[in-house]
């Protein structure tokens, strides 16, 4: 079930955060459907949009880079067992492994600093 956090006129989706019209039945931005919370109370709006940055994080997986990584790995032992190429080519696996990884490592780091931004401004 999402809620939506209200604040005076200023309504938000607690599933992505976004704004929504005053008395909207669903979210505009991603549909989900809006049951209104009456809240005065800044903090509640500013917990909400944290919620979702932490779903966001916990959505982030490492398995994905792993695997290819794990892959890159096998094809570099059996590069040295058979063929050069093979070499190569597991060599092309785990850089893209490790950049694909840190890309997804730095969107975690990302939305932890927004959470903080966020924390700080309910102190
Ligand atoms: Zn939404």
């Amino acid at each position: 079930m999402v809620e939506v956090i209200e604040t005076g006129e200023r309504m938000f989706c607690q599933k992505c955060g976004k704004e929504n019209k005053e008395g909207a039945a669903f979210c505009n931005a991603c549909g989900a459907p809006l049951i209104p919370v009456i809240t005065s109370s800044k903090d509640k709006v500013i917990q909400a949009k944290v919620k979702t940055k932490r779903d966001q994080i916990e959505g982030i997986s490492q398995t994905g880079p792993i695997l290819a990584c794990l892959v890159g790995l096998l094809f570099l032992f059996l590069g040295f067992l058979f063929n050069f190429l093979i070499l190569i080519f597991g060599l092309i696996l785990l850089g893209i492994a490790i950049w694909w990884s840190s890309g997804r490592e730095n969107e975690r780091k990302k939305l932890e600093n927004e959470i903080k931004e966020l924390q700080a401004e309910m102190e």
